[in-house]
């Protein structure tokens, strides 16, 4: 196989510009989140005593805290690559130093491994 090409400066610009473009749209959506999780917390309080109410509003209240936790969790990641690409070691895997797909990384721009090491990852290595 041949070796695969590295990412160029551009390239490099215009996963950067959208990974900040998600960023950001992460960030309101944490707020919204934490929000509406607030939200149900107070309503959650025994404020309606019907029970099957509160019963739904603390299951929203959790999809509301587990959404917020997992676009927390893609933050960071995000910050991550934007790391990368600042030390110049963006798009390259994490674990055999390969250059990953470029099909993988306009899918998931913030991927630390490559398809066979996520693979191998996955399979418990
Ligand atoms: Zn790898």
């Amino acid at each position: 196989m041949a070796a695969r090409k590295k990412l160029t400066k551009t390239q490099i610009k215009q996963f950067r510009e959208s990974l900040l473009e998600e960023r950001e749209q992460l960030v309101g959506q944490v707020e919204g989140l934490d929000a509406e999780a607030d939200v149900k917390r107070w309503r959650d309080g025994g404020f309606d005593d019907d029970p099957a109410d509160s019963g739904s509003a603390s299951f929203e209240r959790e999809t509301a805290q587990s959404l917020s936790r997992h676009a927390r969790n893609l933050l960071v990641e995000i910050d991550d690559a934007v790391r990368r690409m600042d030390a110049g070691t963006f798009g390259a895997c994490e674990r055999c130093g390969e250059q990953i797909d470029r099909e993988r990384l306009d899918a998931l721009p913030y991927a630390r491994l490559c398809m066979d090491c996520k693979r191998r990852d996955e399979t418990g290595r």
